[in-house]
């Protein structure tokens, strides 16, 4: 049994059930993710277009890829016109969301999405605060997207030791997405919480996650 084999039959394990595992592979070469998708995983995690797409042409057919980094306006139409991303996990704006509408009723799809929470307590620009996204909600702005299905949210927790704040975080993600369910109960299949990493996914399945994305525990160190 090879490493990552044995990392993900441990990482299995300790899931359960209605907990699905993203398997990211970013930085890591194709045979990499050839070994994962040898050893059953067939749900993978990309944060850089180029990246994504050519992983896509030189691995089997029926990997399911997300797309988790921070996506860059000028590329959203080519990551569309691949057709083959099942979820953009990471829309951090609301001018990305309308982009990729606009695209993906261009392409003729439907682009299933998670807009990204930000609850951490690093400073960054990506991603709705918590205020932001209800007020996103409150005005039903999403009833306007064409080619877009919101189907929840994903998050981070601060890069932290102190556990306390990462489950606040969790905690944080977790009550927003249920005050957007209870706002809007017209939403439908709005079920993703995307959230937990190698080092915090346990805790975050404790706080409600149903899709979890690890990259080192399963591959490694990345190297950079
Ligand atoms: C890289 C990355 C991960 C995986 O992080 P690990 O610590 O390697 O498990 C998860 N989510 C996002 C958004 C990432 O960019």
């Amino acid at each position: 049994m090879t490493s990552v084999a044995k990392a993900l039959d441990d990482i299995r394990a300790t899931l359960p059930e209605g907990v699905e595992l993203v398997a990211v592979s970013k930085f890591h070469p194709a045979e990499a993710i050839r070994e994962a998708y040898d050893a059953g995983q067939r749900l993978f995690g990309e944060s850089r277009t180029q990246e994504l797409e050519a992983k896509m042409k030189e691995l089997p057919a029926d990997i399911r890829w997300h797309f988790i980094g921070h996506l860059q306006t000028n590329k959203v139409r080519r990551l569309i016109e691949t057709r083959q991303v099942a979820l953009i996990e990471s829309v951090d704006s609301e001018r990305l969301l309308r982009l990729i509408d606009d695209e993906s009723a261009r392409a003729g799809i439907v682009s299933r999405v998670l807009l990204q929470l930000h609850v951490a307590a690093e400073e960054t620009k990506f991603g709705f605060s918590p205020d932001e996204l209800i007020d996103f909600f409150s005005r039903k702005a999403y009833e306007s997207l064409r080619a877009t299905h919101i189907c929840g949210v994903m998050a981070m927790a601060s890069n932290t030791d102190d556990t306390d704040r990462v489950r606040a975080d969790f905690r944080l993600a977790a009550d927003t997405k249920a005050r957007i369910s209870a706002l809007c109960p017209d939403l439908r299949g709005f079920d993703i919480l995307s959230m937990g990493m190698s080092h915090d996914y346990p805790m975050a399945i404790e706080e409600g996650a149903n899709l979890v994305r690890v990259g080192t525990a399963i591959f490694g160190d990345r190297g950079y």
